[in-house]
């Protein structure tokens, strides 16, 4: 017998300096690293959380730094259910290279993926660069869930997983 009901694959994507790494880490772990250090070393982390008496085992792969050099490759894509597409609302140059990697996740991931379009950061309210409305109307045309989170304050990064994993169970 297996400890779950449930097991889905989970993969970040989004520029470096989104804060990917962040988000895993405060939904896993509860932490938010402050600075640098914030590489995980494994390829992948788990969390079960339990959803209407089901127990989902979430298998979480981030990269460890791969995008930086566009290096990501098929196998990172390979069996994701699911895959959270990440920018930081303050940082226009993250938003404008969405549709690359919507490029990537055409041909990489499986045709019945399901993608969340993340805004992080939203705690720099101040400094934010991406409007909520262009990033509704961008995630709307390409039929995309849309959430903004802030792994500082923990903002809205349980719901994104859970959200997440309520999908995954109902399209099972
Ligand atoms: P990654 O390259 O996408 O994995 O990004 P990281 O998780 O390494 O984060 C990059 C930088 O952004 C780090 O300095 C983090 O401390 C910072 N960061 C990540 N998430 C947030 C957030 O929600 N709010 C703020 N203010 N900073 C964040
Ligand atoms: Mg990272």
């Amino acid at each position: 017998m297996e400890d779950y009901d449930f097991l889905f694959k989970i993969v970040l994507i989004g520029n470096a300096g989104v804060g990917k790494t962040c988000l895993v880490r405060r939904f896993t772990q509860g932490l938010f690293p402050p600075g640098q250090g914030a590489t995980i070393g494994v390829d992948f982390m788990i969390k079960t959380v339990e959803i209407n008496g089901e127990k989902v085992k979430l298998q979480i792969w981030d990269t460890a730094g791969q995008e930086r050099f566009r290096s990501i490759t098929q196998s990172y894509y390979r069996s994701a259910n699911a895959l959270i597409l990440t920018y930081d609302i303050t940082c226009e140059e993250s938003f404008r290279c969405l549709p690359e990697w919507l490029r990537e996740i055409e041909q990489y991931a499986s045709n019945k993926v399901i993608t969340v379009l993340v805004g992080n950061k939203i705690d720099l309210a101040e400094r934010r660069e991406v409007s909520q409305q262009r990033a509704e109307e961008f995630s709307e045309a390409q039929d995309m869930y849309y959430l903004e989170t802030s792994a500082k304050e923990s903002d809205n990064v349980e719901k994104l997983f859970l959200d997440l994993a309520c999908r995954l169970i109902s399209e099972a």
